[in-house]
């Protein structure tokens, strides 16, 4: 094969080239067909092709491409900020437009951080956050993230971050415990972690409302945000939620959080948000942040060229359009109910599959060696790769997770399929995941 100059593709040379996409099909340009199981990186939220999508940013092209928002608003941005604060939690009063999730959060800390300064609290200059989590990829992001695999090598540039513990009730919950009383006991460790660094310090705790791309769809226990809302308000830090994964109606509801009957002060967006159209994400802002700088210094020391990119606004409105048009957050949920029946009809006894936990149509399998330790596979086998791979072999899209050097993040497999799957689509796709499963482990030694 030709040597690729595109970097990624560098180190996979084999990597097949996409070249068309419909619905929840992508087709290479050998002519094979792969289901998007994963909408990409839970991204593809309305699948491939869409019509209304793709003529609102005809449209939006025609008219303007783009307006540096240090000279313009653009009529498109603003639509899509009153469209998303119309359905934002209580108190939402802004919307800060970036180009993807880890600009999203990067935003978010600098807001955080801003906003003590501006209220006369310096002092406050550090973030905590959760283990086995996922922020993004930029250093500031990195820095919160924790997967201790993507931090290693670059720990000496990384700002000092406290991490706590993940909930994560399959691995850590005891058995002698409920599910609420495991959470209450992640908040207290959360408190003490705040009480040694000093309340007045803290400047805000940084947390993925489901957890994502580290271990496979990390289910929050009940009680445990409001929980932790609590003592953010006791101690007058910030909770800082990131939904850049979980968000904009993958759980079936527009944000994970409401699940959780708790309001962030800030809420980071960005994947399904313009579903992969464009690169599009957000940071909504509680107004009392947005006020405090409106009366202080009167604007936010942050920003990128590609803010409110008219383009990239147009998609994302077209999209949340289609999802409200067509009821799509319902559907979210009836679908989710019917893939989860079909994980329990195909996993529900396989000696493997240790966990199958998510939310609407944002599930993660967690694999194991051995049902009965909840022992991983070697992670040297690097398990989640090799089903990746058998998985596109079967053409089935499917998103690993796993392999951290600290030993704690297993094998899993995440799939995240657009709003507009078929149950059919859905039974295709777990029939071919079943295949790529055993197929993997048929070639891998067994403890
Ligand atoms: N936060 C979360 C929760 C994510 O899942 C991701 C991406 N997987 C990011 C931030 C970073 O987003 P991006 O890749 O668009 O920078």
């Amino acid at each position: 094969m030709q040597a690729s100059h595109v970097f990624h593709r560098q180190l996979l040379q084999d990597m097949p080239v996409a070249v068309s996409g419909q619905g929840i099909t992508i087709t290479d340009s050998q002519g094979k067909t792969y289901l998007d199981a994963s909408g990409g990186a839970a991204v593809s939220c309305l699948g491939h092709g869409h019509p209304d999508v793709i003529a609102a940013m005809h449209q939006q092209l025609d008219q303007l491409a783009y307006a540096h928002t240090s000279f313009f608003t653009t009529a498109v941005a603003e639509e899509l900020a009153d469209t998303l604060i119309d359905t934002a939690p209580a108190g939402m009063s802004n919307v800060y437009f970036v180009s993807g999730g880890s600009e999203a959060v990067e935003a978010a800390l600098k807001m955080a951080r801003q906003y003590f300064v501006e209220i006369g609290q310096p002092q406050r200059e550090h973030f905590i956050a959760r283990r086995q989590s996922y922020h993004g990829n930029t250093l500031g992001a990195l820095a919160v993230g924790g997967n201790a695999w993507r931090r290693e090598q670059f720990k000496p540039l990384l700002i000092e971050v406290e991490h706590v513990s993940p909930c994560y009730e399959y691995r850590d919950k005891h058995a002698d415990e409920t599910a609420e009383q495991y959470g209450q006991r992640l908040v207290a460790e959360l408190e003490a972690t705040i009480e040694r660094l000093g309340g007045d310090k803290v400047i805000a705790f940084v947390a993925e409302t489901v957890g994502g791309a580290t271990a496979g769809v990390l289910t929050p226990v009940p009680g445990y945000f409001k929980g932790v809302r609590e003592l953010c308000d006791r101690h007058g830090i910030l909770l800082i939620l990131d939904e850049v994964m979980c968000g904009m109606g993958r759980t079936g509801t527009l944000h994970a959080c409401e699940q959780e009957g708790v309001v962030p002060d800030l809420l980071t967006i960005a994947k399904g948000l313009g579903g992969g159209y464009q690169p599009i994400g957000a940071v909504l802002a509680q107004s009392r942040i947005v006020e405090t700088f409106r009366k202080g210094s009167g604007l936010f020391q942050h920003g990128h060229t590609y803010l409110g990119h008219a383009v990239a606004c147009a998609a994302a409105l077209a999209v949340q359009r289609v999802i409200q048009r067509d009821g799509l957050l319902a559907q979210v949920r009836e679908r989710g109910a019917q893939l989860q029946a079909l994980f329990q009809e195909s996993f529900g006894d396989h000696p493997h599959v240790g966990d199958v936990r998510g939310r609407g149509l944002f599930w993660g399998i967690e694999l194991v060696a051995d049902r009965a330790s909840k022992q991983w596979f070697d992670p040297e086998l690097k398990l989640h790769a090799r089903i990746k791979r058998a998985a596109m072999a079967e053409g089935l899209m499917c998103y690993p997770a796993g392999g951290s050097v600290d030993g704690r993040c297993g094998d899993h497999i995440l799939l995240a399929p657009p709003f507009i799957s078929t149950p059919g689509e859905l039974a295709q796709i777990v029939h071919r995941l079943r295949q790529a499963i055993d197929k993997t482990l048929a070639g891998v030694p067994r403890p």
